[in-house]
């Protein structure tokens, strides 16, 4: 398995992992498999989408924000209940395929770090699996 960190800047925000990711792939130098990519926490999560047009994030932000508002009605009672629930929301792990050495993506696709409670150090793990050994 593979370990790498980073530093979000803002309380939500997706944060575009998918070089730090593709350079894990290229690190185990494999040709044909899959890459899961894991975030260790309970208030952040890992998704694919669009990496374009930024209006994009700014929609998925406002959405999950109006789904799960910062000032619901919650039993946590550490303030940050509408992270972790938007974390469920997105999920904590995704598997890509690698072709080639490079992580199989659409054209407009690009891996994100949900960041629901920042800004703050967020890990992000990733194990790449050799499917042509
Ligand atoms: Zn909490």
């Amino acid at each position: 398995m593979r370990k790498t960190s980073m530093e979000t800047h803002r309380r939500q925000q997706m944060a575009d992992i998918t070089e730090r990711v593709q350079a894990a792939v290229e690190a185990a130098g494999i040709e044909q498999g899959l890459a899961v990519v894991y975030a260790p926490h309970t208030t952040a999560g890992i998704t694919v989408n669009e990496g374009t047009d930024p209006h994009v994030e700014r929609d998925i932000l406002a959405t999950l924000a109006q789904l799960v508002p910062t000032d619901g009605s919650y039993a946590h009672a550490e303030g940050n209940s509408d992270a972790h629930v938007k974390a469920t929301l997105v999920g904590n792990s995704v598997t890509l395929m690698v072709n080639e050495g490079r992580l199989a993506l659409g054209t407009w696709q690009r891996l994100f770090l949900f960041e629901g409670d920042g800004p703050r150090r967020r890990r992000v793990w990733v194990e790449v699996v050799n499917s042509r050994p």
